[in-house]
């Protein structure tokens, strides 16, 4: 949602607090597109600092579900969000000097939290240290259930592990 920040920039020393519904349901990161699971609105407290000028602080809450690494199943992660950012507008052309998730006078809230959000996402997920993967004969998650496959053909990514550390044995 976006948040008209008109009042405050021009009210000498204004203050407001605001409670920002999501519209955010899914975010795209590195090619993979994650359900937004849970969200609670984002409380925002916008101040005047000066002519022309407005400092914005907020926080909130969201769950994702990402993906498990090895297994593929969904984990869900919940993540806190704070952001303070200062916003002015120069007197000279009426414009924004700091025009990130600005549209004319308003901020794009759901924006500003997506930037904020895919900063935080981890590179590695798993749903536990222990999770045994799908078996790379049959695809079954070996989590919920055992087949009788030659285990001892290699995972691909084991091998790749397996390769670095023959080669440091070498050297
Ligand atoms: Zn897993
Ligand atoms: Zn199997």
């Amino acid at each position: 949602m976006l948040l008209n920040l008109s009042k405050i920039l021009s009210t000498p020393s204004a203050k407001e607090d605001f409670s920002i519904s999501l519209e955010l349901t899914s975010v795209r990161f590195m090619g993979n597109e994650y359900p937004v699971k849970d969200k609670q609105d984002v409380i925002i407290h916008a101040e005047n600092i000066g002519k022309n000028k407005v400092d914005v602080k907020g926080s909130t809450i969201l769950t994702l579900n990402l993906t498990c690494d090895r297994c593929l199943e969904d984990v869900p992660w919940e993540c806190k969000i704070e952001f303070e950012k200062e916003y002015d507008k120069s007197d000279a052309n009426d414009e924004w000097n700091q025009e990130s998730f600005i549209e004319g006078n308003n901020l794009d809230v759901d924006g500003l939290i997506y930037e904020e959000l895919i900063q935080k996402i981890p590179m590695k997920v798993l749903c536990s240290e222990e999770c045994k993967g799908i078996c790379p004969v049959c695809g079954v998650n070996r989590n919920k259930e055992q087949c009788d496959c030659d285990q001892s053909v290699p995972d691909p990514r084991m091998a790749a592990i397996q390769d670095i550390f023959n080669k440091f044995k070498e050297v």
